[in-house]
């Protein structure tokens, strides 16, 4: 079973994301449980939890179907203590955030090194940074996404997931996300289906499909190892149609939430029909 949808509003409160999922006809969705540019926000209060809840079974989502992203403020591989320090803070913030509302993963990018530090100091960082969260919280998976490597991100390389997965102690509690357009835009080939064939094995050998936790589909605006982080509606970028195909009809990705984040919300619901008709042919 293929949960297909996109990163949709949650202004006005957050039993408005599985409303406007609905309506759009998606099976899955994301969502930031706070504001995305700010590093706090108020406490959850039980009403809105409770909202929140209601909703979402009123609309038929189950965790397993939703999948939160954090704040881009957070940088988890901060080189310097103050930032890294505010970092944690929020993150262990987003994870409970997560845990009182009943879900069970948060994504996240895993972090910048700011040219202060050596890479892998700074992946070294990330990692215990997932610990001291995995450590205060329970139930929620860290659900690492790959970056398109823009700037001094980490993550672009399917060899850095494999590095903080290795890193975590509580291996049942860390998990990835794949983005398209990201692993395109770092140099990984999507275009044909034998590129999908080779990317998706390699990506098995160093991280593993059991560490799989959510798909973020998306084309790509620049050409292959761009580095650059810019979206395209599916079948308008430099990846094609060819991708999303492989990934409608293939098994291993049955079962997470696979989200769009393309850039015009005015073709969600036909870019989600596409894939369900895709997913429902195989
Ligand atoms: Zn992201
Ligand atoms: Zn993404």
């Amino acid at each position: 079973m293929k949960f297909i949808g996109a990163h949709v509003s949650a202004s006005g409160g957050l039993e408005n994301a599985p409303r406007n999922a609905h309506r759009i006809g998606a099976t899955a969705f994301a969502l930031f449980t706070k504001n995305q540019r700010q590093w706090s926000a108020a406490p959850l209060t039980g009403a809105q939890i409770e909202a929140f809840r209601r909703a979402c079974d009123e609309a038929g989502y189950t965790a397993a179907q939703i999948l939160p992203h954090d704040s881009y403020l957070i940088n988890l591989g901060h080189p310097e203590a103050e930032g890294l320090a505010k970092s944690r803070a929020a993150f262990f913030e987003e994870m409970a955030r997560c845990e009182a509302l009943g879900l069970d993963r948060l994504n996240f990018h895993p972090g910048s090194h700011l040219n202060k530090m050596a890479p892998e100091e700074s992946l070294d960082r990330i990692a215990e940074s997932i610990n001291q969260a995995l450590d205060r919280t329970h139930g929620v998976t860290a659900v690492i996404e790959n970056t398109a490597g823009q700037g001094s991100n980490l993550g672009f390389d399917f060899e850095h997931l494999a590095y903080l997965i290795d890193r975590v102690e509580d291996k049942s509690r860390v998990g990835v996300c794949l983005d398209t357009c990201h692993a395109f835009a770092a140099g990984y080939d999507l275009r044909t289906a034998e590129a999908c064939e080779r990317t998706f094995a390699e990506f098995d050998r160093i991280v593993g499909f059991r560490y799989l936790r959510g798909m973020h589909l998306n084309d790509a605006m620049k050409i292959l190892a761009s580095r650059v982080d810019r979206h395209s509606p599916l079948g308008a970028g430099e990846i094609g149609m060819e991708c999303f195909r492989y990934i409608a009809r293939d098994a291993r990705f049955d079962g997470i939430p696979l989200i769009l984040e393309t850039p015009d919300e005015s073709l969600w619901p036909e870019e989600i029909a596409t894939l369900q008709a895709l997913a429902a042919e195989a």
